[in-house]
């Protein structure tokens, strides 16, 4: 998906916009880059993944469900850290692996390491004989904000 969030001025998180719809922000310079794709342009840009207002804007709402699910805010989430070994992670463990169902939510995923991540398998923690470490939760923005 090629969403960019867009950030108020103070980094309150606002609503998600089309990338060229942001391309077009960063072009009126009402936007700046907070948070880009490593590698990948678009024109003149890095592309952008969240842009941040230049300028505040107040708004009367805020989203309430907390932030999107996405693998860079696991890894963010558990500071890096595999939640079977506590060594650095650079992989996302499904907790109840894809090939049984599980599925893509912060509550069943954690960042994992590659070794654990391969050990493990198509197989539950319990299964696995590999407990978690720690219970993987719903962030909030805050969680997810200024890491
Ligand atoms: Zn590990």
């Amino acid at each position: 998906m090629d969403a960019v969030l867009v950030i108020n001025a103070d980094l309150g998180p606002l609503h998600r916009v089309t990338v060229q719809h942001a391309v077009r922000m960063l072009c009126r310079r009402v936007a700046e880059i907070h948070e880009a794709e490593p590698d990948r342009v678009i024109g003149v840009f890095p592309m952008p993944r969240v842009v941040r207002l230049v300028r505040y804007v107040v708004t009367r709402w805020r989203f309430s469900a907390g932030p999107a699910w996405s693998r860079a805010g696991v890894l963010r989430r558990d500071d890096r850290c595999c939640a079977y070994c506590g060594g650095p992670a650079s992989t996302i463990d499904h907790i109840l692996p894809r090939s049984r169902g599980g599925r893509n939510t912060w509550r069943n995923t954690t960042a994992a390491c590659y070794g654990c991540n391969q050990r493990k398998g198509d197989r539950t923690p319990a299964e696995a004989g590999m407990p978690l470490r720690r219970e993987p939760v719903n962030p909030g923005w805050a969680a997810l904000a200024g890491r």
